[in-house]
C-alpha cells in the first residue's frame, strides 16, 4: 500500500502584515486535504483527508460538523465546524469535536443485542439484524391485524430530525408518536401557543440593542452555540443584556442586569415591566390596534365596553394595575429600580428588543407557561415581533421540506399519550407513562425508546424500572441508542444507532431571521461511495454494525408488512423498483429535488445534483433577512363577514384594513390573542389573559426560617449532554462534579459548610449530596446541575466506565435504595486514555428522588422542588438514594386532581387549531 504520511522538508510561507490565516479548508480541497500532523512535530508528517460534511447530533441545534477522514486508514480523526453552515458558521461548542469520542469510543455498542436472562439482568446475546428485524417486525404485524395499533409506541428524546418519523407514524396508521417535550418545553411552547399558534420564538438576537434572557443562552440555552455567537454579537456592538436566573449562570456573569428572583415569581416582574411600558406609554399603538384581538376581546370579554382602541388600552392599564414596581420587588425579591431599568431598556430598544425563555421558569413551575405568555407581552407591547433586532415565531425561521411519499393522517387517538385530563397539553403527557399503565388505562406490545432515557432523565425514575421490569405491561422494549443508558438496561433489544457521523438526518432550526436545511450523513459510508465502494445498508460502513433509524425503519415497515396486505409496504417500496425498500438515496434525493427551493438551480451552477450538493456541503441556505412574515399579503382567498379570509375553507389570512388581507398568525383569530378564547371556551377564563400564578414552590409558603429550600435541578452544564455524553471523555474530564449549591447566609443558617453531606428530603424520598457555599445563587434557593449522577449496575457491562459510578439497587415492596459502591476508576481498553481517568466523582442521581409534577394547562412536569435539608445520617453515603413509588403515585394524582378534564366545546378532547406531532383527522378528536 501506498502511503501518503510522508517525511518531507517544508517551506513554511510566512505571513504578510495584514493578511489572515485561512480559518477553514477552502471547499474546493475538501476531497483532498492535506495537512501537517500537529503531534507529530518537530517532525513533518504529511496527512491526507476527505472532508465530509455532516450535522452534530450533541443537542438540539444541528449545527456543522466536517469529518476528517484519513486516506491511509480510512478512520476520522477529528471533528470541526462546517463553514458552510447557515446556522452555525463553521462554529462549534466542546460538544462537537467531541464526536470522535463517541464513535471510536471502546465501551460503545457494536452490534444488535437480545437480553438472554430476566429483564434487566443485563445478560445479553449478540443477534443478526435480520433476526431483530424479523421478531419486532413480526410483533408489530400482529398487533395491528388484531387492532391493537395503540400498543405501539416510539418515543422519542432527542429527536435530531425533522418528520422522517411523522411520515414512519402515518404509514403505520399508528397513533403512537411519543417525546421528551414535557420534561423540556411544554410550559413555555403553551405560553407562546396561546399568544400566537406558534410555539416558540426566535430572536434576532444580532441586531438587537437589547437582549432579555430567561434561560442560560450562552451555555446551554436552546439553539445555544448559533444563538450565543449572535448574542455576542449583538453585545459587541453594544447592544446590553439581562439575565433573569435565581442562579448567577455563566450567562448572568457576562449580562449587564442579573436579576435573581424568587423561583415561580418571573411573571409577576414581566407584568410589573408591561404595566411600566404602558404608564410611559412606550408602547407601539399602530402595532397593537392592527394586530392584537381587541375587538374580540371587548365584546366578548368586556362587554359593557365601546369596542374601540382606546377602550382596550384602558382594559390592559386595569388588568395590570396591581402589578406595581413595589409590588414586584416583594414578589420576586429583586429590587424595583432593577426591574425599572429593565424596562426602560425594552423601551429604549423598541422593535430591536429580542428575548427568550425555554425551559428555565417555564419548566419549573406550576403555571410556569404564563412566564413565556408574560414575556411574549412585552414584545406585544413593544411591536418588536418580526422586526429586525426583535423576535419572530419561530417557524418563519425554520425550513421544513416535504418527505417522498407522504401517507395521509391517521384517524387514532392514543389515550395513553393525549388523556382527557390534559386538553392543552403542547405534547404527549409522557412522564404520566408509568402510572397510565400502573392504573391500567392500557399496555404496550412493542414500545421503542429512541436516544431515549426515562430511567435517568425522567422524575420518578424508579415508576420507570417497576413499569419496564412488568412483561405484562410492556410485552417488547426495544432501545435504539448510540450509548448504553440505564433505560437501555431494561430493553429486550438494545439496538446501536448512529451518532452525528453515522446517519441520515434532515434538519432546520430557527437559529436567527433566515432559514436553512441541515443534511446529516454517515460520513465513512459518504467517503467509501467516493471511493467506490458499494454499500448494502450504513452499518457495512459504520463502526461495528452501528445502523441509522432512517434505513431501519424503512426495512422494519417490510417486515410488518411484507406482502402489502396491511398497506404499509407501499410507503416503503422504491420508485423505480417496487419489489424493494426505498433506498436513502431515492428518499433524501426527491425530497432535494422537489421540496428545497433555490437548492436545484444552486447545485446545478456547480454541475452537482441537489442530493450531490447537500453530500458536499453538508447545509442549504434557503433564504435570509426574513421579518414581518405576517404582514404578508395574500391572494385569491375569500374574505367572510368575521374578517377571515379562507382558502379551501380554512382560515388563512386575515384583513386587518379594507383591502389589506394578511397572513398574521396561526390563531383562530389569525391577530395576537392576548385575551385566548380557547381558553375561555375550556373552563380556563382565569388564565386566558397573560397573568401571573402562584408556583408550587412559592416562597411564602415555606418555612425559609427553618430547613425548608426551593431546589433548582434543571441547570445544564455546557460541556454535557442530557445522558449520551457518557462515553465522551474530552467532556468528563472538564465536567464531573455537581455540588449543592448553596448562599453563605443559608449554609450559616443551617450550620453547613463546602464538602458536608446533606439529605435532601422530596415528597417520595432522599438523596445525599455535598453542599458548595457560593454567592452565586439566591438565599433560600438551593441547586444542583442536570447531567451528573449516572449509574450501572455491572462492573463492565451497561454505562460506561468514563462517567458512571457502580451501584447496588434494592427493592423491598414500593421502597427502592440506591448506594454507590464505587465512583470512577481507570481502567483498561484499547484507548490508553482509559487508564489515565483521574476523576473520580460520578454525581449523585437526584431526579429519581421526584415525583411527577404535570401542570394542569401545559403538561409540563414542574422541575422545582420543596425540600428539607437535614445532615447526613452516621450511615449515609454520598450519592445515596431512597425513594418509595407508592407515595409518587400518591403525588401523581394530587395533581390530576388540578385539571380540568375535557370534552371542551363540541365533544372535543382538544382544540383543534392546537398543533400537536402526527395529527390525526378530525374525527379522531371527538370523543
Ligand atoms: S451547540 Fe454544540 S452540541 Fe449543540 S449542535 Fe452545536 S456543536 Fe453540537
Amino acid at each position: 500500500m501506498t502511503t501518503h504520511r510522508e517525511h518531507e522538508e517544508v517551506v513554511i510561507p510566512r505571513l504578510r502584515p495584514g493578511s489572515e490565516l485561512t480559518k477553514y479548508p477552502p471547499s474546493d480541497r475538501w476531497d483532498d486535504w492535506e495537512e501537517y500532523d500537529a503531534k507529530a512535530w518537530p517532525d513533518r508528517i504529511k496527512n491526507r483527508y476527505r472532508l465530509v460534511p455532516t450535522t452534530c447530533f450533541n443537542c438540539e441545534s444541528a449545527c456543522g460538523l466536517l469529518a476528517y477522514v484519513d486516506k491511509d486508514t480510512g478512520v476520522v480523526r477529528r471533528f470541526e465546524g462546517n463553514p458552510a453552515h447557515p446556522g452555525s458558521r463553521g462554529r462549534n461548542c466542546a460538544k462537537g469535536p467531541a464526536t470522535i469520542n463517541q464513535m471510536y469510543d471502546p465501551e460503545r455498542i457494536l452490534h444488535p443485542m437480545r437480553r438472554k436472562g430476566p429483564r434487566g439482568s443485563g445478560e445479553w446475546e449478540q443477534v443478526t439484524w435480520e433476526e431483530a428485524l424479523a421478531d419486532i417486525g413480526g410483533r408489530m404485524r400482529k398487533a395491528i391485524q388484531e387492532d391493537r395499533h395503540d400498543e405501539i409506541m416510539y418515543h422519542v428524546g432527542r429527536p435530531g430530525e425533522d418528520g422522517f418519523m411523522d411520515r414512519t407514524l402515518k404509514a403505520w396508521g399508528v397513533d403512537g408518536h411519543n417525546s421528551h417535550t414535557n420534561v423540556c418545553s411544554s410550559g413555555a411552547r403553551v405560553g407562546y401557543a396561546t399568544w400566537m399558534g406558534h410555539d416558540r420564538p426566535s430572536p434576532d438576537f444580532a441586531n438587537a440593542d437589547f437582549i432579555l434572557l430567561l434561560s442560560a443562552h450562552l451555555e446551554a440555552g436552546h439553539y445555544f452555540n448559533p444563538h450565543a455567537q449572535r448574542i455576542i454579537e449583538a453585545k459587541q456592538k453594544g447592544a446590553k443584556i439581562a439575565t433573569i436566573d435565581p442562579r448567577l449562570s455563566n450567562t448572568a456573569s457576562m449580562s449587564d442586569y442579573w436579576l435573581s428572583p424568587w423561583p415561580g415569581t418571573e411573571a409577576a416582574m414581566l407584568l410589573a415591566i408591561a404595566r411600566l411600558l404602558l404608564v410611559w406609554d412606550t408602547v407601539d399603538h399602530a402595532f397593537m390596534r392592527r394586530w392584537v384581538n381587541w375587538e374580540q376581546t371587548l365584546s366578548e370579554r368586556y362587554p359593557d365596553r365601546a369596542a374601540t382602541y382606546d377602550n382596550f388600552v384602558r382594559v390592559l392599564k386595569e388588568e395590570y394595575a396591581p402589578y406595581t414596581l413595589e409590588f414586584a420587588a416583594e414578589e420576586t425579591g429583586v429590587a424595583a429600580d432593577k426591574i425599572e431599568a429593565v424596562a426602560l431598556e425594552i423601551a429604549r430598544a423598541g422593535h430591536r428588543f429580542a428575548s427568550h425563555t425555554w425551559r428555565s421558569a417555564g419548566s419549573g413551575n406550576l403555571g410556569g407557561w404564563q412566564v413565556a405568555r408574560a414575556l411574549w407581552f412585552l414584545h406585544i407591547l413593544t411591536g418588536a415581533v418580526g422586526t429586525e433586532g426583535g423576535t419572530s415565531p419561530n417557524t418563519w425561521d425554520k425550513f421544513k421540506p416535504e418527505h417522498w411519499n407522504m401517507p395521509p393522517p391517521h384517524s387514532r387517538w392514543n389515550e395513553m399519550l393525549w388523556p382527557i385530563e390534559y386538553p392543552f397539553s403542547h405534547h404527549e403527557l409522557s412522564i404520566l407513562l408509568p402510572h397510565f399503565l400502573k392504573e391500567g388505562r392500557g399496555r404496550l406490545e412493542v414500545y421503542f425508546t429512541r436516544v431515549f432515557n426515562p430511567v435517568w432523565t425522567y422524575p420518578d425514575g424508579f415508576s420507570w424500572i417497576e413499569a419496564l421490569t412488568d412483561e405484562d405491561k410492556v410485552g417488547l422494549h426495544v432501545a435504539l441508542t448510540p450509548t448504553w443508558s440505564e433505560t437501555a438496561w431494561y430493553a429486550d433489544y438494545v439496538l446501536p444507532m448512529g451518532i452525528s457521523a453515522e446517519r441520515h438526518d434532515t434538519h432546520s432550526y430557527e437559529t436567527h431571521a433566515g432559514r436553512w436545511l441541515g443534511f446529516r450523513q454517515p460520513v465513512l459510508r459518504v467517503a467509501g461511495e467516493r471511493d467506490g465502494h458499494d454499500y448494502h445498508r450504513t452499518y457495512d460502513a459504520n463502526p461495528g454494525e452501528v445502523w441509522e433509524e432512517t434505513e431501519f425503519f424503512i426495512d422494519l415497515s417490510w417486515q410488518i408488512d411484507p406482502d402489502g396486505s396491511l398497506g404499509i409496504r407501499r410507503w416503503f417500496e422504491s420508485p423505480t423498483d417496487p419489489t424493494r425498500p426505498v433506498s436513502v438515496d431515492e428518499y433524501y434525493g426527491w425530497m432535494f429535488d422537489n421540496s428545497v427551493p433555490g437548492l436545484p438551480e444552486r447545485a446545478a451552477a456547480e454541475g452537482l445534483t441537489p442530493l450531490g450538493f447537500m453530500r458536499k456541503y453538508g447545509a442549504f441556505e434557503v433564504d435570509k433577512d426574513i421579518y414581518e412574515v405576517h404582514e404578508r399579503s395574500v391572494d385569491g382567498a375569500e374574505v367572510g363577514l368575521d374578517g377571515l379570509a379562507r382558502k379551501n375553507g380554512k382560515a388563512v389570512a386575515v384583513q386587518v384594513a379594507p383591502g389589506e388581507v394578511r397572513t398574521g398568525f396561526d390563531t383562530p383569530s389569525r391577530k395576537l390573542e392576548w385575551w385566548s378564547k380557547t381558553m375561555h371556551d375550556w373552563g380556563w377564563e382565569d388564565q386566558a389573559i397573560p397573568t401571573y400564578l402562584k408556583t408550587h414552590v412559592y416562597w411564602r409558603d415555606m418555612d425559609i426560617g427553618g430547613n425548608e429550600r426551593v431546589l433548582l435541578p434543571i441547570f445544564r452544564l455546557p460541556t454535557l449532554i442530557h445522558s449520551r455524553s457518557g462515553n465522551a471523555k474530552y467532556l468528563y474530564e472538564i465536567s464531573h462534579g455537581h455540588p449543592l449549591w448553596m448562599h453563605p447566609s443559608d449554609a450559616e443558617q443551617l450550620g453547613y459548610v463546602t464538602g458536608d453531606l446533606v439529605r435532601i428530603n422530596t415528597d417520595i424520598g432522599f438523596f445525599v449530596i455535598r453542599v458548595w457555599r457560593t454567592e452565586g445563587i439566591r438565599p433560600g434557593v438551593i441547586a444542583a446541575s442536570h447531567h451528573l449522577g449516572r449509574w450501572r449496575l455491572n462492573d463492565t457491562r451497561g454505562n460506561e466506565r468514563w462517567s458512571s459510578a457502580l451501584v447496588d439497587i434494592e427493592n423491598e415492596g414500593t421502597v427502592w435504595t440506591m448506594r454507590q459502591r464505587k465512583g470512577i476508576e481507570p481502567f483498561g481498553s484499547d484507548d490508553p486514555d482509559s487508564s489515565r481517568i483521574w476523576w473520580k466523582d460520578a454525581g449523585v442521581h437526584q431526579n429519581i428522588v421526584f415525583p411527577v409534577h404535570p401542570d394542569p394547562v401545559s403538561g409540563m412536569h414542574a422541575w422545582h422542588q420543596r425540600v428539607r435539608i437535614t445532615p447526613a445520617e452516621e450511615t449515609d453515603q454520598y450519592g445515596d438514594v431512597v425513594v418509595d413509588t407508592a407515595k409518587s403515585h400518591e403525588v401523581y394524582k394530587q395533581w390530576l386532581e388540578l385539571t380540568k378534564p375535557g370534552p371542551g366545546p363540541d365533544g372535543l378532547r382538544r382544540p383543534l387549531w392546537l398543533h400537536r406531532p402526527v395529527k390525526p383527522t378530525p374525527d379522531a378528536y371527538q370523543v
